[in-house]
């Protein structure tokens, strides 16, 4: 596929070296996508530069459907959501696409489960429900487990949608996108500009970088700073199976199905009500064998979660889903792991000091928050500070890459 246009502006530092921007952003999944729609409408001149295709399916951000749902374990997180969805929904109205489908969120996990218990608190009007009379009983948990359901907020975001959306509203901000440019430097260039180099042997100069590189952080980072940065990707699958016949309906979006996540307990399962494959729903299972992103088998470990969902099925949606078959589609995917879940937002420091911004490590929970984080990194890299941030009560001390300094688990718990 032939790269995408590009016209960068010639314009000069005030130490007098050549820049071609003001903001180049590495990496065009949903991270890379926000912050450069938000750096372009700060008025930034502002390049996204992607490795592979746009839209290509070997990152974290594609396929159909992500959750975004705001009970959440770590209180942290809550103000960082309430802000994604107010910034989703500006750049709905914006762009003129839809891709945010309201549900309810059905968090269940065993009732004394300190993590179930804070993210129902944190979410803020979540109510128990009685699973045998709700949703006509589809989903069954086992004795002495909590469910509860969170009725506003949630939903289903279209995932690869999402991320196109982000693109063509940052091109409509003037900024310039380019497929198939894949970074191997970044340097500290004369007069303190940034120096960003392609495989291809293309060289731009720009005031700020913004590293969003997703599963190729710790790689990328490590050859260009020697930073080491502990995040893990994992090789994880979205699984589709087939809804009974004549239970289509009842577990569509339209007619109320929320997704649903367990919290505590096992499998850690979650879902997406029947919405962009009719007669399909999706079930899928946290976590994965580790994977390097260059090197991948697509394979290992499927056939432990495929038959750890299906188990699951089998014992909670028996009259609703069909599970004997497997799931009729399977979806390749990586989660980008930090010891704490936790994600990375910082500077990367060093001799590149406050030059070049890192968004990773989303360990599985990013896509959601892609506005709110593209947003954040996007000031960072202009203003030197997130003000959207703190206005939002957003506190980014949490996501710093030095916490991890003599400190192998850095946050500590890796729930979220
Ligand atoms: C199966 C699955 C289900 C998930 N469910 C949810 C959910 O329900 N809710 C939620 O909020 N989150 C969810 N997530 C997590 C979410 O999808 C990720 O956190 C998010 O997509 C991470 O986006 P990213 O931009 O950091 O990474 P990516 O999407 O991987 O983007 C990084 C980009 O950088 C590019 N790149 C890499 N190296 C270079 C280079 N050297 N030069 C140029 N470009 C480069 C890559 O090609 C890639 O396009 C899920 C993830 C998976 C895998």
């Amino acid at each position: 596929m032939a790269a995408a246009a590009l016209a960068p502006p010639q314009v000069t530092a005030s130490a007098g070296h050549h820049l071609d921007f003001d903001v180049i952003v590495v990496g065009a999944g949903i991270i890379g996508s926000c912050a450069a729609h938000a750096a372009a409408s700060r008025g930034a001149r502002t390049l996204l530069l992607e490795r592979f295709d746009l839209l290509h399916g070997r990152g974290s951000s594609h396929g159909d459907s992500r959750i975004i749902r705001d009970a959440y374990a770590k209180a942290r997180y809550v103000p960082m959501v309430h802000l994604a969805r107010r910034l989703w929904a500006d750049a709905e109205a914006e762009s003129g696409y839809r891709v945010l489908t309201p549900a309810p969120h059905l968090s269940f996990g065993p009732r004394s489960n300190a993590s179930l218990l804070a993210a129902l608190e944190n979410a803020g009007g979540a109510e128990e429900v009685d699973l045998s009379m709700r949703w006509g009983g589809a989903i069954r948990v086992p004795d002495g487990y909590l469910a509860s359901v969170s009725e506003r907020g949630g939903g289903v975001l279209s995932a690869t949608k999402a991320v196109a959306m982000f693109q063509a509203l940052a091109v409509k901000k003037g900024a310039a996108v380019r497929d198939n440019a894949e970074v191997v430097a970044i340097e500290k260039g004369p007069g303190g500009v940034v120096v960003v180099r392609t495989s291809a042997g293309e060289v731009f100069h720009g005031a700020k970088c913004v590293v969003t590189v997703g599963p190729w952080a710790s790689k990328l980072l490590r050859s260009i700073a020697g930073v080491e940065i502990p995040i893990q990707p994992l090789h994880t699958l979205s699984l589709y199976w087939r809804v009974k016949p004549g239970r289509e309906r009842d577990l569509t979006a339209e007619a109320g199905f929320p997704t649903f996540s367990c919290c505590g307990g096992e499998p850690p399962v979650y879902g997406t009500p029947s919405l962009e494959l009719p007669g399909l729903i999706k079930i899928s299972c946290d976590g994965g064998p580790p994977c390097d992103p260059d090197s991948r088998d697509w394979v290992a470990g499927d056939k432990e979660i495929t038959e750890r969902v299906a188990r699951w099925i089998e014992e909670a949606m028996p009259g609703h889903v069909e599970a004997a078959g497997g799931p009729v589609i399977r979806q390749s995917c990586i989660c980008s792991m930090t010891p704490d879940a936790d994600f990375v937002i910082d500077f990367l420091g060093g001799e590149f000091g406050e030059d070049v911004v890192v968004g990773a490590g989303f360990s599985g929970h990013g896509f959601k928050m892609g506005p709110a984080v593209g947003t954040f990194l996007a000031e960072m890299a202009i203003d030197g500070k997130a003000n959207t941030a703190a206005e939002a009560g957003v506190e980014l001390g949490h996501y710093k890459i030095n916490r991890f300094d003599g400190n192998p688990m850095g946050n500590g718990a890796n729930n979220h």
